[in-house]
């Protein structure tokens, strides 16, 4: 046992907003504060995203379809969403939580891993830890409140961020976790959905105990490998460590010309084929991007940079070349310029983020256009497609001789102008 003042092997905290968009919406508009708000489109077939706290007493809840929710709750309010401001929002608390820990997982906008193993010292024990975090977050936010769990492993953490909400914060010594959880329902282990909750009860396991005391063999059997993670689980071992840190890598393509150019159009022709080669590359290592770096070398080698940081990411050429050309319009400098070229940087592993452009037609038509010339290239070679617009232009411009430098920088810092 580990004395109870005694820093822990490894402390991990897990913060969620509590109902965060509804959240957001009260903040912004004080008179829907105390009132029953559902967040999400207002048509039959559309889903709640969010009820604030002042809804959920009549039964509704996120992914409820709104015309139930609209019967089940009558008085209530029906706004909107407004996903700009909730990654507005997001961003804030996200670095709320970066000045805590270097290592932030984020998870969705609203909730995030953060790695505090090692900061005792620094920052206390887990209880002031967790009071800190969630005053630095309602004062950031304006007054938003998050529920924070704290334990030794993600899955616990995860577990006792929900445990007190809303504005919760509940700490699970390691040495605890195992009997904490034991009493709770299986649906409280994570991966476990109505259809496996089901199945679980029909097995006669109904509480997290149940999982922890039968003979991991059995399960297995029973329930194949989901049946030794969830054994794992009720023993409170989860050794997932927090992955964070996405700020830290970026993919680039940049061309130093043969001729130097002042032409913003010709400019804007680098700047896409650059836009393509990181989509590619994005999309291969199956990364998306929040941010978007325009670099230019003038001729006299001075180095400018402008970037801009994305509501959502991406990992397609069409997104990345607008984001280009719009931070191509904030440099003061006309050139002429020996070297364009352009970076993807803080960027997230896909799924990391919730997918807030599902509604889009044109990034899905952008995103099947992209992955078809994806394939394409990866047969033929990369030649094998050019746009249109890019040959006409081929033939005007010898300049497209280039030399060629891809490169990607880990952990490379630019200089910024
Ligand atoms: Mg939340």
């Amino acid at each position: 046992m580990t004395a109870p003042d005694s820093p822990w092997p490894r402390t991990i905290a897990h913060a969620d907003m509590d109902a965060f968009y509804a959240a957001v919406e009260q903040l912004d508009d004080p008179s829907l504060r105390g009132k029953p708000l559902l967040v999400g489109p207002n048509s039959d077939r559309g889903v709640v995203l969010t009820a604030s706290y002042e809804a959920r007493p009549y039964g509704v809840g996120s992914a409820m379809a709104m015309a139930r929710a609209r019967r089940k709750c009558p008085d209530a309010i029906i706004v909107p969403p407004r996903f700009e401001r909730y990654s507005e929002v997001s961003r804030t608390i996200m670095c709320v939580f970066g000045d805590f820990s270097p290592h932030v997982e984020a998870i969705s906008l609203d909730e995030a891993f953060l790695d505090l193993t090692g900061s005792h010292d620094l920052l206390g024990p887990p209880r002031t830890v967790g009071k800190n975090l969630k005053d630095a977050v309602r004062e950031a936010t304006g007054g938003l409140t998050v529920s924070v769990g704290i334990s030794g492993t993600k899955y616990v953490a995860k577990v006792a961020s929900d445990f007190e909400k809303p504005d919760g914060l509940t700490i699970v010594a390691p040495d605890d976790a195992k009997s904490w959880l034991a009493p709770m329902p299986v649906s409280r282990l994570w991966g476990v959905g109505p259809k496996t909750e089901a199945k679980l009860h029909a097995l006669g396991l109904r509480t997290i105990d149940d999982f922890a005391t039968a003979d991991p063999v059995w399960l297995v059997k029973k329930l194949g490998k989901a049946g030794e993670h969830f054994h794992a689980l009720s023993q409170a071992r989860d050794p997932r460590p927090v992955e964070g840190r996405r700020g830290s890598k970026s993919i680039g393509s940049e061309r130093t010309l043969s001729k130097d150019v002042s032409d913003r159009e010709e400019i804007k022709r680098y700047l896409r084929r650059s836009a393509e080669e990181i989509g590619k590359r994005l999309r291969h290592k199956t990364y998306k991007a929040f941010g978007v770096r325009v670099k230019l070398k003038t001729s006299g080698f001075q180095l400018l940079t402008r970037q801009h940081r994305r509501q959502q990411p991406t990992d397609l050429a069409a997104d990345l070349y607008t984001d280009a050309c719009m931070i191509l319009d904030a440099f003061d400098h006309r050139g002429p310029f020996r070297l364009v070229g352009m970076a993807a940087y803080d960027l997230a592993r896909d799924g990391d983020t919730p997918q807030l452009d599902l509604f889009s037609g044109g990034t899905r038509k952008n995103r099947k256009l992209e992955t078809a010339i994806d394939a394409l290239t990866r047969r033929f070679g990369q030649d094998i497609l050019q746009r249109a617009g890019d040959m006409k232009k081929t033939r005007q411009t010898p300049n497209l001789d280039f030399l060629q430098n891809m490169q990607e920088d880990e952990d490379r810092e630019e200089d910024e102008n």
